[in-house]
C-alpha cells in the first residue's frame, strides 16, 4: 500500500488538509512509494504562525541550552545512521555508502552549531569615549524558512536548520517534494533531542507553499538551495517582500587538467566526481578542460573504459557505484541533453543512454556518458545537465583554460590538477569561482568554513554554514552606553570621536 506522508508542525505530524498530493518514487524500480501532501497557502500560513508564536521563548533560551539540543541530536543521528541512509536512498536512489557520506557532512554542521555560545560572542570596547563603552551582540533574525533541493535531502537541510535554531531562530523547512521522508525524520529526531514544539517545522509542498513563505510578512529570512532559475525567482520575490535571502544555485564545474598532472590521480578524480551520485551533485565535475592536445588524447583514451565499466545498481547493492536518476522526467531531460550534444556535433565517446539494468527495467537508470570535442557555444557546455555526463573541452594553453572558467555564467566550483605550485596559486587567485580545488575535484568546504559560489551560482550576500551562516541567521546590534550615567556633558550638537582630546 502506498503511504500518505504528513507535515511536521508544532512538534507533531500533521496530515495534509488539501486535496493536492505528489508522487514520491523508488527510482530504482520506478514504483510510487508514497504520496506527499502539497500544502496550501493557508496551511503554510498556519505553520508560520506557529513559528512566530514559538520565537520569543526560544530566542530567550540561553545559547548553551540551545546547544544541548544539538549535542543530543548529533548522538541520535549517529545511532540512527543506517535507518536514515536507507530512508534517504530509497527515495533518492543514491548508494547507501554515498547517503551515509552526505549525512555525515550534514552532521559536521550540527557539530559546528554545538559551539554556538562561542560563535555568538560579540566584541566589547571599554572606554570608546570618556565613561562610554561599546559592545556588539548578534541576535536572531526571527522566523527563517529553508527551501531545499532533492539531491541532498539530509545534508542541505542540515546546512541550514542546525545553525538557524542554534542562533535562536525558529525554522520552517520546505524540502523537495521528490524525497521528503528524510527531512521529516530529521525533524522528529530534533524533537526527540529536546527541541521545544514549534521551533522546527516541516511543510511539504510545491510552488504554492514556497510563494507563501516568500510573501508572508511573518517570515524574516529565506535560505534556498536549488536550480538557478528558481533561485533567482526566490531571491527577487523574497527581497521584494523585505526578507533577507540567500539562494545557492546551479553549477557547471570545470576541472582543468594541466600537462604535468598526475594522470592516474586525475582519472580517478574525474570518474568519482563526474559520475558519483549519478552526477546529481551541485559540485559534480561536468567539464574536463584539457590543456594541449596530447593531454586530451591520453585522458579520453584512458577515461573511456572506466566510464564504460561503471557499475550501476539499486541503492542497496554494495557493488554499485552509481544509482538511478531521481525521476523519469529527469531521466528524459538528461537523455535529451545527450541527444542534443550529438546533434551539436560533439563526439559521444561513451553512450549510456540505452543502458537497461536487469531486474530493474522500469528504474530511472542511465549509464555514464562521455563527450569529447565539446565547444563553449554548445548547449551541453553552457547548461547544467545534472546527470552522469562529462564533457571534455580541449584548449591550447593555460590562459585559455582560465578564460573559459571565468566566462561561464556559473561560478560554484572549479579545480586544477597540476604538480606546479605557481600554476596552482595563479589559478586559485584568478578564477571567478566560490570554491576552488587544487588536485581536489570536489572542494566542498568543511562545516566551519562556508559553502557558496560566485556569479549565477549564488544570489545574496551570504554563503551557507560556517561564520557566514551565523551571520545570515543573526542581526548585528551595537550598544553604546555611558556609566556612571549621572555625569552631565551638556547638549552635544556635533559628531565627536573618542580620539579627540
Ligand atoms: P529545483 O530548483 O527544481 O527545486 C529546489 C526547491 O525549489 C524545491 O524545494 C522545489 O520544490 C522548489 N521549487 C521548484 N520549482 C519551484 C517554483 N516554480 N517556484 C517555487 N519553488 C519551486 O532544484 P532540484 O531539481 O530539486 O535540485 C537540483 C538543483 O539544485 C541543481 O541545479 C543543483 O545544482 C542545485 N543545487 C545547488 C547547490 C548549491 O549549494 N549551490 C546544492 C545542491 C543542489
Amino acid at each position: 500500500m502506498v503511504v500518505k506522508l504528513n507535515h511536521f508542525i508544532d512538534g507533531k505530524p500533521v496530515a495534509g488538509k488539501g486535496a493536492r498530493y505528489g508522487d514520491v518514487f523508488n527510482p530504482a524500480t520506478g514504483e510510487v512509494s508514497s504520496h506527499v501532501p502539497l500544502a496550501s497557502a493557508e496551511e503554510v500560513a498556519g505553520a508560520i504562525a506557529v513559528a512566530q508564536r514559538t520565537l520569543p521563548d526560544w530566542a530567550a533560551t540561553p545559547a548553551a541550552q540551545r546547544a544541548q539540543v544539538l549535542f543530543a541530536f548529533r548522538a541520535l543521528i549517529r545511532s540512527h545512521m543506517d535507518e536514515l541512509a536507507e530512508l534517504l536512498s530509497i527515495e533518492h536512489g543514491k548508494t547507501l555508502a554515498d547517503a551515509k557520506g552526505s549525512i555525515t557532512r550534514g552532521l559536521e554542521v550540527v557539530e559546528f552549531a554545538c559551539g554556538i555560545p562561542h560563535l555568538l560572542k560579540g566584541g566589547y570596547s571599554e572606554g570608546v569615549a570618556r565613561n562610554v563603552d561599546s559592545y556588539a551582540v548578534r541576535q536572531p533574525v526571527g522566523v527563517c524558512a529553508g527551501i531545499t533541493p532533492f539531491n541532498f535531502p539530509a545534508m542541505v537541510p542540515m546546512w541550514m536548520f542546525p545553525v538557524a535554531v542554534a542562533c535562536g531562530n525558529t525554522f520552517l523547512l520546505k524540502p523537495s517534494e521528490k524525497d521528503p521522508s528524510l527531512p521529516l525524520r530529521l525533524a522528529e529526531l530534533m524533537q526527540e533531542a529536546g527541541l521545544p514544539d514549534g521551533v522546527l517545522n516541516v511543510v511539504n509542498g510545491d510552488k504554492e507553499a514556497v510563494d507563501e513563505l516568500l510573501t508572508n510578512p511573518g517570515v524574516d529570512a529565506v535560505s534556498f538551495v536549488g536550480s538557478t532559475p528558481i533561485g533567482e525567482y526566490i531571491y527577487r520575490t523574497g527581497t521584494a517582500h523585505g526578507k533577507r535571502v540567500q539562494a545557492l544555485c546551479g553549477a557547471k564545474n570545470h576541472l582543468v587538467v594541466m600537462p604535468d598532472a598526475d594522470v592516474e590521480q586525475t582519472i580517478d578524480a574525474l570518474v568519482g566526481s563526474a559520475y558519483g551520485s549519478a552526477g546529481e551533485r551541485c559540485m559534480a565535475v561536468s567539464v574536463a578542460v584539457t590543456v594541449g592536445d596530447e593531454v586530451g588524447d591520453e585522458l579520453v583514451e584512458r577515461l573511456a573504459p572506466r566510464v564504460e565499466a561503471l557499475k550501476l545498481g539499486p541503492y542497496n547493492d554494495p557493488e554499485a557505484e552509481m544509482g538511478p536518476l531521481v525521476t523519469r522526467e529527469h531521466l528524459d531531460k538528461v537523455r535529451g541533453y545527450v541527444d542534443t550534444g550529438v546533434k551539436e556535433g560533439a563526439k559521444l565517446v561513451v553512450d549510456g543512454r540505452d543502458v537497461v539494468l536487469q531486474g530493474y527495467e522500469n528504474g530511472f537508470f542511465i549509464g555514464g556518458c562521455l563527450f569529447d570535442h565539446v565547444t563553449p557555444e554548445m548547449r551541453i557546455y553552457k547548461e547544467e545537465i545534472f546527470g552522469p555526463v562529462l564533457s571534455v573541452v580541449r584548449v591550447k594553453d593555460y590562459e585559455s583554460a582560465v578564460q573559459l572558467v571565468n566566462d561561464h555564467e556559473y561560478g560554484n566550483g572549479a579545480a586544477v590538477f597540476t604538480r606546479d605550485g605557481d600554476t596552482a596559486r595563479n589559478f586559485a587567485n584568478r578564477v571567478r569561482i566560490g570554491m576552488v580545488g587544487v588536485n581536489v575535484p570536489i572542494p566542498v568546504p568543511v562545516a566551519y568554513h562556508s559553502f557558496g559560489g560566485w556569479k549565477r551560482s549564488l544570489f545574496g550576500a551570504h554563503s551557507i554554514h560556517g561564520t557566514e551562516g551565523v551571520h545570515f541567521y543573526t542581526r548585528l546590534k551595537t550598544i553604546t552606553g555611558r556609566w556612571p550615567s549621572g555625569i552631565r556633558e551638556g547638549a552635544v550638537f556635533n559628531f565627536h570621536s573618542g580620539s579627540e582630546t
